[in-house]
């Protein structure tokens, strides 16, 4: 398939990560390496296993933010630019009502990805809870929570940019053996 012209997930990074990608998705080898470096898919597959990993991590480092009453996979964003990047719009419009729920919605497409970005996606919803801008003391609170948390943002948006680019989902509930095929192919 021939490479669309780049997405803008990636926009804001410094031209010297952002080329490799590029790169790397011109060749179609974007989602071999990606394979390579995350050989795993999670197991978190329902709303309810997704409900307990997040209070996990919420007894974990969010102990007092208050209760999470809902938590769930959500299909409406499965427009993945909404995933993140549109996040902030979406929480100025929708904030009341999110921060009065606390509710904890996780894109759809988070449900097959490896556990790296899972855990990724659900700090950044956690660290939500307390701070509502993407500012300095929200990616201090996200770095508390996941040390490795700026790389794992960036191969998550990585990964959005191979499946904007017509790449294949790479962890899909397929055997591994499949699922590497499909991302060399
Ligand atoms: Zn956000």
């Amino acid at each position: 398939m021939r490479p669309k012209p780049p997405p803008d997930y990636l926009a804001g990074y410094p031209a010297t990560l952002v080329e490799p990608v590029r790169h790397l998705i011109a060749q179609d080898r974007l989602g071999e390496v990606l394979l390579k470096k995350y050989p795993l898919a999670h197991d978190v597959r329902t709303d309810k296993a997704l409900y307990d990993y997040v209070l996990a991590l919420k007894g974990e480092f969010m102990r007092n933010v208050g209760q999470v009453s809902k938590v769930i996979f959500d299909s409406k964003l499965q427009v993945i630019r909404q995933a993140l990047g549109m996040h902030t719009s979406i929480s100025r419009v929708q904030g009341t009502k999110l921060k009065s729920k606390r509710e904890i919605r996780v894109a759809t497409v988070f449900r097959e990805m490896p556990p790296e970005f899972l855990r990724m996606i659900v700090v950044h919803e956690l660290a939500h809870l307390k701070e509502g801008a993407h500012d300095k003391a929200f990616y201090q609170l996200c770095q508390h929570m996941e040390q490795d948390y700026h790389q794992l943002e960036f191969d998550v948006r990585v990964y959005l940019s191979h499946l904007a680019a017509g790449g294949q989902m790479l962890w899909s509930a397929t055997p591994l053996g499949e699922a590497v095929f499909a991302g060399v192919e």
